[in-house]
């Protein structure tokens, strides 16, 4: 028995290991000099952060070293046996990372903590994250992790399932590259994008704790990569015209995806240019406007939409025989839901009546006519 404690242990050691390697090496690209600096939004104390946009430079460099690594021969399929260990030391990762801001948030000042997670009772300050933009030096440990580990640690997974496929049985199945293909365009985008992220919740409201350093580093890469997985143990077969059904689905979707979150990052960052100048908008009497016409006068959550549709289309490729690969639109569709609902609070709180006129105006939430 001894033995065998002592390579379990051994083998924690070394998947404890590759989980921070990964972490210190996204943290190393975060702060190469390239790319672009921008500001966030207007702070309570009335000043603005900077943030590095180079989310995408570093996909791109991950992506040179994942090719080197492939051509030196690592089996980057052997990644299909670490999951479980990997995803366990990330959720290690994730308390431990929570716990640290937790602590350190008694060391921030008033205006730099959050509204929502500052209640006094400490589980809910520890879930909802007291302090807003946690800090070391420059380095803005939310917007990190909010875009580079868990995402690019979620394609980099699926293309393990990919490379686990080939080792099995020759060649990746049509299934097989449509998910990677579809997931890939997704994160890519999202890190092209970097800059929207600067407008969302997480950023502009939500303190750092457990509920996004854990979604962030541990849920994200391991259940957003089920639909791989779940190729590999069981494989799809697909014909053309299937496989050329679900991507004009999934165009559709990141067609209104991307349209509306850059309507409103562009109208939010400045109304007056040509794109989003002629949209029809409602007055609040925090001077800010509301958009009543194009995508977000169609309903009022478009980017849910298009993101719930892209959802349910990378479930397609796995058939329809198994619950597991359904598994993200479901918990998606209740997380975006719930999202929503916390959102309409907060506008509500923010714009009252022209908020209520703008719900008149607009009267579905994310699907048109349903809901
Ligand atoms: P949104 O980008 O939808 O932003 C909501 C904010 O937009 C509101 O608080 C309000 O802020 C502003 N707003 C709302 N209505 C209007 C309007 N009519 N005109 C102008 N501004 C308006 O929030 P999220 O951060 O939830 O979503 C961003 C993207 O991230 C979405 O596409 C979502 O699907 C995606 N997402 C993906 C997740 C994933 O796990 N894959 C998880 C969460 C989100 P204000 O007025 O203060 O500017």
């Amino acid at each position: 028995m001894k033995p065998n404690k002592h390579k379990a242990t051994h083998s924690a050691e070394k998947e404890f290991g590759g989980a921070l390697g990964w972490i210190t090496l996204q943290s190393f690209l975060y702060l190469l000099p390239i790319g672009k600096v921008s500001e966030g939004l207007v702070l309570r104390d009335g000043s603005r952060l900077k943030y590095p946009i180079n989310g995408f430079h570093a996909l791109s460099i991950t992506a040179v070293l994942l090719l080197v690594c492939l051509w030196l021969g690592m089996p980057l399929g052997y990644l299909f046996e670490l999951i479980l260990p990997l995803a366990v030391c990330a959720i290690g990762v994730s308390y431990l990372l929570s716990m640290y801001l937790y602590i350190c948030s008694f060391w921030a000042p008033q205006h730099a903590l959050s509204l929502g997670g500052n209640t006094g009772n400490p589980l809910y300050d520890f879930f909802m994250g007291r302090e807003l933009n946690p800090r070391i030096g420059d380095f803005d440990l939310k917007y990190f992790c909010e875009l580079r580990p868990g995402l690019i640690g979620w394609v980099v997974i699926n293309l393990g399932m990919l490379m686990k496929e080939v080792e099995l049985r020759g060649s990746p199945s049509l299934a097989m590259l449509l998910v990677n293909g579809f997931q890939l365009l997704y994160v890519t985008d999202a890190l092209w994008n970097e800059e929207a992220v600067l407008t969302t919740m997480d950023i502009v409201h939500d303190g750092f704790g457990f509920m996004l350093a854990f979604g962030d580093l541990a849920w994200v890469p391991f259940t957003y990569g089920l639909q791989a997985m779940f190729l590999v143990v069981h494989p799809q077969s697909l014909s053309t015209l299937e496989a050329a059904g679900i991507i004009l689905l999934n165009g559709i979707g990141y067609y209104i995806f991307r349209k509306s979150n850059s309507q409103k990052n562009q109208f939010r960052r400045d109304p007056t240019h040509k794109s989003v100048s002629h949209l029809e908008t409602i007055a609040t009497a925090t001077g800010k406007r509301l958009l009543v016409s194009g995508w977000w006068g169609f309903v009022r959550h478009p980017n849910y939409l298009g993101d719930l549709l892209m959802a349910l289309v990378w479930s397609l490729p796995c058939g329809m025989l198994h619950i597991l690969p359904y598994f993200y639109v479901i918990y998606f569709t209740i997380l975006l839901i719930h999202r929503e609902a916390r959102d309409e609070k907060q506008c509500r709180a923010k714009y009252g009546l022209a908020w209520d006129t703008y719900c008149r105006r607009v009267p579905y939430r994310i699907i048109p006519y349903i809901y």
